[in-house]
């Protein structure tokens, strides 16, 4: 089939399917527009109660969703030859995906330089609100590359589990998972305990899904809401060089990425996850969208062992898209104060926004608290750090919405990409989107 048939019928596709969620996201932005410029505290009160709740209605099934699909997945596999193998490719491609993200982030800013000119509206008012809150957040990262790494151990795997810890969780859990494929058959009761448990989680998604179109709908007006049309206007440059970079991973790097490892046809892939793509972009978080990412991969041809194993940690390890937004951010900063970039410099940033990424929980504003750790070392006064830091939180959230897109979508394409390797898709079913089960039942 022609390429442009293709990109049709799945966007079609994608739309006839979700087409509720996406009237909600649009409906979104034109109520968030109107309560910008006509402030109404008791819609905005019912509209915050609508989306924090469909967020915690879907945080509340992720811990115990992450924790059984990766020991299902990983006692799946069986063989710690066959884990190594998995864990081996999977860093490499989410490692590719990262080098190229931070790539672009950092050649487009010092290709465009948005930030020349820039340090007279950094310094404006906007800023001002926020700088004592701005001020604890850069201080709290500072130096604190070392104890950052220490804590992906946790010292208690139960206390990580109570208080929402991922990176900690998934470093035991992984663990936990190998040594259970290394006893054997003695393992059955407990990995058929996390099935259980798994099934279970996935049909409360099921449910919470139906609220979909609503809570994306209340989220994004009250996103949008904060900060009108006109922001727009003062930093389009900053946000055209965010969306180009957006757009160069979602529609180069990815459908390249996909021709050179695997046969799966991206747009097949973008219809297939449509749903969970649109509540990235509502919900601004990762792990909220977890569960829907592991039900339209599973729903749609790629295999229970794949998902399970891949997109759970992507989820929390996987950020290029808040890799590449750091990368440009932080440019963007040392530009309107007139840094002087040597390449050491960039190498630099783009080593750290990697870094710092990977360490940011997948939840609306994690990227922005990490990029401290990116920002402490571009020799900017104490000054300069919080007002630019203050800048970047008063866009915040439009920028988090487009980069925790890109951060689910490239946890798919790299599941994809995995699957196809090992021979866990089913064609059939991915290249017919006539065929999808829904991924509400
Ligand atoms: N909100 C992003 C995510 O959940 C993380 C970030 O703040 O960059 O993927």
């Amino acid at each position: 089939m022609k390429l442009h048939m293709q990109i049709l019928i799945a966007l079609g596709l994608g739309l006839k399917r979700n087409w509720h969620i996406l009237v909600g996201l649009f409906l979104g932005v034109i109520a968030g527009i109107w309560l910008h410029n006509a402030p109404n505290p008791i819609v905005m009160n019912a509209l915050h109660f609508i989306g924090q709740l469909f967020i915690r209605l879907i945080q509340m099934v992720v811990i115990p969703l992450v924790i059984s699909a990766i020991v299902i997945g990983i006692t799946s596999i069986g063989d710690s030859k066959q884990i190594g193998k998995l864990g081996t490719k999977l860093i490499v491609y989410y490692g590719i995906i990262s080098i190229v993200a931070v790539a672009i982030g950092c050649s487009l800013a010092l290709l465009i330089k948005p930030g020349l000119g820039a340090a007279a509206f950094i310094n404006s008012d906007v800023a001002t609100g926020i700088q004592a809150q701005v001020a604890t957040t850069i201080e709290s990262q500072k130096g604190n590359l070392l104890n950052i790494l220490l804590g992906f151990v946790p010292k208690n795997p139960l206390a990580s589990a109570t208080t929402g810890d991922m990176v900690p969780i998934i470093v035991f859990t992984v663990l936990f998972s190998v040594a259970l494929a290394k006893v054997g058959e003695i393992n059955r009761p407990f990995v058929s305990f996390f099935e259980s448990i798994f099934a279970a989680t996935m049909k409360i998604t099921d449910w919470i899904m139906c609220f979909a179109a609503p809570g994306v709908f209340a989220l994004t007006a009250v996103a949008v809401s904060a900060f009108g049309c006109d922001i727009f206007m003062s930093i389009s440059k900053y946000l055209g060089v965010l969306v180009i970079g957006f757009a160069i991973q979602l529609l180069i790097v990815y459908p390249l990425f996909l021709k050179i490892f695997s046969k799966v046809s991206i747009w097949m892939l973008y219809a297939a996850i449509a749903e969970a793509m649109m509540v990235a972009f509502g919900t601004a978080s990762s792990s909220a969208t977890l569960p829907l990412t592991i039900a339209c991969c599973e729903k749609r041809g790629i295999s229970h062992k794949i998902t399970s194993f891949v997109i759970p940690l992507g989820a929390t390890l996987n950020m290029d898209g808040t890799a590449l937004l750091q990368c440009v951010a932080v440019i963007f900063l040392a530009q309107a104060y007139g840094v002087v970039l040597t390449p050491f410099l960039v190498v630099q940033i783009a080593i750290l926004a990697i870094v710092a990424s990977c360490t940011c929980a997948g939840i609306p504003g994690a990227g922005l608290i990490t990029i401290a750790l990116v920002l402490n070392g571009m020799g900017l006064s104490p000054e300069q750090l919080v007002a630019g830091f203050a800048f970047l939180f008063t866009i915040e959230r439009i920028t988090d919405m487009m980069r925790t897109l890109v951060n689910v979508t490239s946890d798919a394409v790299v599941a994809a990409a995995i699957a196809d390797n090992e021979n866990e898709i089913n064609y059939d079913l991915l290249n017919n989107p006539e065929n999808y089960n829904d991924v509400i039942e």
